[in-house]
């Protein structure tokens, strides 16, 4: 059968087929996608937890449901700390978690969430978007089939709940601090003693002083945690988390998958999400602190200039050994300490300078 003859058999004219052929992208675009994302978090842990729910509602959106993602905080579907593993591996499309994680897989991850004495949150989103953050962050990850997007910032943590007063750095010795990451590195450095505690115990440890110190995140979350029931300090400034970033990663194959317009869609509501985790941060921050004060008469305390700046000098140890394990963690060394310079040097005439002529009158 001659094909025009099967055509009129079957009751398709060419123009017909014609029209079908042109709409074969709008097939492809109809196309439904449903993702599954996992997360380093607890269920409903505010602006952490909750923007992963937020992110994937405005892809929904965006989409008009063509992407929909399904979000498992961590332990639901895989361990918290299982992401990176299943997000490289493709079992599961996205995660969210901080980079620092996976140190024992790279250990460049850990400049793309916080180095301590490092950049702020303001400094960490012009070094991502403005710099070449962000591309040496893509860098870093493409070995494990990855895509990372910069997921806010929680701004400067608090240094911590104490249970001994730091007045000079030898009150570091033998000090018993729940502290991860690099800052625990310096704590460790000064005389410190690091332990790693999962959230769940942290409460019960400090109150029966199994450790004497612990540092979590900021006002919001340290209040709910119940912290200033169980330590008499609240120290600041949070050196060893200056502006933790937060971050979504998506497995290469699945996101390449995707059409362009879905792509641009993703990438539109991680940024604004980016966005939107820093002013909940950046309020809710302000108002727990006055609850912690006011209602829960916590102590706030500044660490001694010179208690920062002995801690300074053994970071920046710190940093140089990090940096001396991997070629992709000496180059993103380099990068991070030449914009820190840049952005500190505008910033020490700007924001700094402006910050303390509005400090709030006693
Ligand atoms: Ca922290």
């Amino acid at each position: 059968m001659k094909r025009r003859d099967f055509l009129k058999k079957v009751g398709l004219g060419t123009a017909a087929v014609a029209a079908a052929a042109i709409n074969a992208p709008a097939v492809l675009a109809q196309q439904k996608y449903r993702w599954k994302m996992v997360t380093t978090w607890p269920p409903k842990l505010p602006v952490l937890q909750d923007g992963c729910e937020r992110l994937a509602q405005r892809v929904n959106e965006m989409s008009d449901g063509r992407l929909q993602i399904q979000v498992f905080a961590g332990g639901e579907l895989v361990p918290p700390l299982g992401g990176f593993e299943a997000v490289s591996q493709g079992t599961i499309e996205c995660a969210s978690g901080a980079s620092y994680y996976w140190a024992g897989k790279e250990p460049a991850t850990q400049w793309f969430a916080a180095v301590p004495f490092g950049m702020n949150a303001q400094g960490y989103g012009a070094w991502f978007h403005g710099g070449d953050g962000l591309k040496l962050w893509e860098e870093t990850y493409a070995p494990f089939n990855l895509i990372p997007r910069p997921g806010g910032s929680t701004g400067v943590q608090m240094g911590g709940w104490f249970n001994k007063k730091i007045n000079t750095i030898d009150d570091y010795k033998g000090l018993k601090m729940r502290i991860p990451g690099l800052g625990g590195k310096v704590v460790a450095k000064a005389g410190g003693t690091v332990v790693l505690l999962p959230g769940g115990e942290i409460f019960t440890s400090l109150e029966r002083g199994v450790i004497d110190a612990t540092e979590w995140v900021g006002p919001l979350h340290d209040l709910r945690m119940g912290f200033y029931q169980a330590a008499k300090y609240y120290y600041y400034p949070g050196w060893h988390e200056p502006g933790t970033y937060l971050e979504y990663f998506f497995n290469k194959k699945a996101y390449e998958s995707l059409p362009k317009d879905l792509q641009h869609i993703v990438d539109a509501a991680c940024m604004e999400n980016e966005q939107w985790t820093m002013t909940q941060f950046d309020s809710l921050n302000g108002a727990a602190l006055e609850t912690l004060i006011n209602k829960h008469k916590v102590q706030v305390i500044k660490f001694p200039d010179e208690v920062l700046s002995a801690l300074r000098k053994l970071a920046e140890e710190v940093r140089e050994e990090e940096a001396a394990k991997s070629p992709m963690a000496k180059k993103v060394n380099e990068s991070f300490k030449k914009f820190h310079k840049t952005v500190s040097g505008w910033g020490s005439i700007s924001e700094k300078v402006y910050y303390e002529s509005i400090a709030p009158q006693a």
